[in-house]
């Protein structure tokens, strides 16, 4: 568990991330709205070398970032909007797996076993307005984020 003051503490854990991401990754961001995660995510970003703004993909529901923009593929992908889970197949985030890695907002629209190797993050807001980090890890994070 860690707990994030600011903004800044936020996007540092990100770029954290950043470092050790590889190919075929996936980090899972679980939160109320507002929680953080797509502060998360720009720090993953900014982590990767992206240096323009981040948007949020809230609309675009995946937004795909390439070489040399990033150091590795990468998509940011919010599923906040999906119902059908059948709309989630036509995303293609198994083709994106392959080259590269995914962060995720709103996972849960996703079946539990998709997420049995990610990297399982959840922010909450606490009583004093900080975030508090929780998280738990799949085997492909074993040997790089710790455990509890
Ligand atoms: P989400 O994607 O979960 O809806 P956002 O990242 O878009 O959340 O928004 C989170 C808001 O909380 C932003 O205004 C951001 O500046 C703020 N924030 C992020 N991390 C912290 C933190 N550790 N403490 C306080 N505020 C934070
Ligand atoms: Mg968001």
């Amino acid at each position: 568990m860690r707990v994030l003051e600011d903004e800044q503490e936020t996007l540092k854990v990100g770029r954290e991330l950043a470092a050790m991401l590889r190919i075929g990754d996936k980090i899972a961001l679980t939160g109320t709205l507002g929680a953080g995660k797509t502060t998360l995510a720009r720090g993953i970003l900014e982590g990767l070398g992206f240096d323009e703004e981040v948007p949020s993909p809230t609309f675009a529901i995946v937004q795909q970032y390439e070489p040399p923009e990033t150091i590795m593929p990468i998509a940011h992908v919010d599923l906040y909007r999906i119902e059908d889970p059948e709309e989630i197949q036509e995303l293609g985030l198994e083709d994106t797996i392959a080259v590269g890695a995914m962060i995720v907002e709103w996972p849960d629209r996703l079946p539990d076993i998709f997420w049995n190797d990610a990297l399982k993050i959840t922010l909450e807001i606490t009583e004093e307005g900080n975030r508090r980090l929780t998280w738990s890890t799949g085997d492909a994070w074993k040997d790089r984020w710790p455990q509890t």
